[in-house]
């Protein structure tokens, strides 16, 4: 670069360019199966990328701390009601950076510093910002904890309503990173009426379900619901919260001051595109089609000798128990050689787990990816064969190299991108 003002391009620096060039070549040759990924469309990337990446605009429509807003407004307006349209929410604010900073917002929003919050635990499938003690949320907040039935590995409905007659938390949390069943809002909202608590859900993973009538949408029970915008909803990285009317004031002033201080208006203009494209009817058979997909690919795992945590899945993820499979073999161990083997996903512990968080039994696998590339329950039963050959052969690695040959014969055929 000469001078100050000559426009850079991406072409000027090769290092960057390749390295997009690589990342492209990995996402088009290997399977995506990391449960909160997805493939944005063009229309989101190229809103993601626009100029809107240039502007600042602390505050909201309307009510700006800077000038030269007037399309920037619009843009988030746009996002707003088309958010609200498609939960059928009171209120939405679309400018939190994360799902994790949207959680932030929410319980700065509603709580003191030490008060009492219930969430799913760790262990059992809660987030790391519903209390773990490395977390922001942990920190200030005195997090307890429900979680799953030992027999079934479902939501333990009244163990969580006695935990909270004990413990009167003030808000209580719904949702989860790694559960494959449905969550029933509904007891949560009778138990937050009893001890008069707020009801909060995270649906980071699920929004997308919930947009296409897979699953039951808590909005109408639920006084808060966070999510991001780039798990099954598939728009840009990002969060969201909706809320009742009477706290949108808390949750906004949350949000801003109170957390952020410009909003990424790129993000908030392609949020706007991605939840018009969940709003197209076409969006209700692709939350269709993840779900069959989710349970094709539990049925042929099954038959390759995987155990699956609660027996099955209702949603876009599975949870793999890899003891029963082989019991020598780690989530950690897995995850790597299934990685050179072009299948790629995330070793997650599976519930009372016996080892490490940073090795694990498990391995957790979404569909959500390989469902808008297209792929169908034929693709389901390649995927569990390919998973369970690389696994068996884990210590040879020119027949892994020849797997990964195989999936990339496979992506072939279903490119996100027609590009
Ligand atoms: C992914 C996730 C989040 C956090 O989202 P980030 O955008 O990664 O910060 C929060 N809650 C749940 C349940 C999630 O799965």
């Amino acid at each position: 670069m000469t001078s100050s003002n000559s426009i850079w391009t991406v072409g000027a620096d090769p290092q960057i360019e390749q390295l997009i060039r690589q990342e492209k070549e990995r996402q088009m040759t290997s399977l995506q199966l990391i449960a909160s990924e997805n493939f944005a469309s063009p229309a989101v990337m190229e809103a993601t990328g626009s100029v809107f990446t240039n502007k600042y605009s602390e505050g909201y429509p309307r009510r700006r701390y800077y000038g030269g807003n007037a399309h920037v407004d619009v843009a988030e307006q746009l996002a707003i009601d088309r958010v609200k349209q498609l939960f059928g929410a009171e209120h939405a604010n679309v400018q939190p950076h994360s799902g994790s900073q949207a959680n932030a917002a929410v319980y700065m929003a509603l709580l003191d510093v030490g008060d009492t919050v219930m969430g799913m635990s760790l262990d059992h499938g809660g987030h790391l910002t519903h209390g773990s003690p490395v977390n922001a949320s942990g920190r200030f907040y005195n997090f307890v904890s429900y979680g799953l039935t030992e027999g079934d590995e479902r939501i333990d409905y009244e163990e969580m309503r006695s935990i909270a007659l004990a413990e009167r938390p003030k808000l209580i949390v719904a949702g989860a990173t790694a559960y494959p069943r449905r969550i029933d809002p509904e007891p949560f909202r009778k138990v937050c009426d009893e001890i008069g608590a707020y009801f909060m859900f995270d649906a980071a993973h699920i929004a997308g379900l919930i947009a296409g009538g897979q699953h039951p949408n808590p909005v109408p029970s639920a006084d808060v619901v966070t999510f991001t915008t780039h798990k099954t909803l598939r728009g840009p990285r990002g969060g969201c919260i909706l809320s009742t009317e009477s706290l949108a004031k808390k949750i906004d002033s949350a949000v801003f001051p109170g957390n952020q201080g410009g909003p990424l208006d790129h993000v908030v203009l392609a949020k706007a595109v991605g939840f018009r494209e969940a709003l197209d009817p076409g969006f209700a058979d692709y939350a269709k089609r993840i779900v069959d997909n989710a349970s094709a690919l539990a049925d042929a795992l099954a038959n390759q000798g995987f155990r699956l945590v609660s027996g099955g899945t209702d949603n876009h993820l599975l949870l793999v128990d890899l003891r029963s499979f082989d019991d020598d073999l780690t989530g950690k161990e897995a995850q790597e050689v299934l990685d050179l083997g072009g299948v790629t996903l995330n070793r997650n512990t599976i519930p009372d787990d016996p080892r490490s968080p940073f090795v694990t039994s498990g391995v957790r696998m979404g569909v959500a990816s390989v469902t808008t590339q297209g792929m169908s329950s034929k693709e389901m039963g390649q995927i569990a064969e390919f998973t369970a050959r690389i696994l068996r052969q884990r210590d040879d690695d020119s027949a892994v190299k020849a797997i990964a040959t195989e999936v990339a014969d496979l992506c072939a055929k279903f490119p996100p991108y027609s590009d």
